[in-house]
């Protein structure tokens, strides 16, 4: 069934030779966005699509500040079978027309197998969230579309598995993929996650993909998102992916590490703001 799939000669655990060619590196396009390129990319948008107004309007507010790709989930993975778990097809309908309304590309998770075509007819990208990094027939089954995928690398996964996850995408005869580096588990809970940003410029050392990073999911905590986001760009990162909601405070999911739109505005220009001048004598 899966002849392509079946490998004849054992490889060396370390060969992952579709994604380490960090020579080259590759320039994924988002449409008309090109993410690994010259500019860094900022991709913005509400945790989950709740409705018309609140996508629409979060959609004119990161567009306004300079995002250039919408984000917007309409099939959640939580923790609890009780919590929200996204508006599913309707989700997908109301990003794309906010995405189309301010002319922006978006970005939206793909959770089984069973969704890949309808999430692929709306969304221009698709994310393959933390805990379905190592989700091998996903992995698959999304390397036979013709779009561009978001990887985010697992909460307890490794850069090599990381990388491998990616390498069957390639495998697979997709070649668009842009990792995302979005916190790991480590000791230490006094944030959501562990933001591992010396992975980041270990990774664009290894591969020719793109990365970008995900500081909202990384720390769970708005006030610090802006400061990450910096830091992120100041690794190498190709560009930062945040959760903007219209009022945090009633949004459905992820609300405390969502910006407001000032919010975001603010770590927009401090994003572009120059560097210079933090060096004594410089
Ligand atoms: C998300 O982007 O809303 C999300 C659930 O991300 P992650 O898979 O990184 O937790
Ligand atoms: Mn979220």
């Amino acid at each position: 069934m899966h002849d392509s799939w079946v490998v004849k000669k054992k490889t060396s655990d370390a060969a992952l030779p579709l994604v380490s060619r960090p020579g080259e590196s590759s320039v994924v396009w988002v449409r008309d966005i090109p993410i690994g390129g010259e500019k860094a990319v900022v991709m913005a948008g509400p945790c989950s699509v709740e409705s018309r107004e609140q996508v629409t309007e979060t959609a004119i507010a990161v567009k306004a500040a300079g995002a250039a790709v919408l984000r917007g989930g309409a099939y959640k993975p939580r923790t609890s079978p009780y919590d929200f778990q996204g508006l599913g097809v309707e989700g997908l309908m109301l990003l794309r027309e906010a995405g189309d309304h301010t002319g922006m590309p978006v970005v939206t998770e793909v959770m089984s197998e069973e969704d890949v075509e309808i999430v692929a007819d709306h969304a221009d990208m698709l994310q393959v969230g933390a805990r379905n990094m190592q989700n091998f027939a996903l992995l698959r089954k999304i390397a036979k579309t013709r779009r561009p995928i978001l990887l985010k690398r697992g909460p307890s996964a490794t850069v090599k598995e990381w990388l491998a996850a990616a390498e069957y995408i390639l495998h697979g005869g997709n070649e668009s993929v842009v990792l995302c580096e979005r916190g790991i588990k480590s000791f230490d809970n006094s944030l959501r996650n562990t933001l591992d940003l010396a992975a980041v410029a270990l990774v664009k050392e290894m591969t020719q993909l793109p990365v970008i990073v995900d500081p909202s999911h990384a720390t769970g905590k708005r006030s610090i998102i802006g400061k990450c986001a910096r830091a992120a760009l100041a690794v190498g990162a190709d560009g930062v992916i945040v959760e903007v909601h219209p009022r945090p405070e009633e949004a459905w999911s992820d609300g405390a590490q969502s910006l407001t739109f000032a919010g975001f505005t603010e770590m927009m220009s401090d994003l572009t703001a120059p560097l210079a001048g933090v060096l004594n004598g410089g």
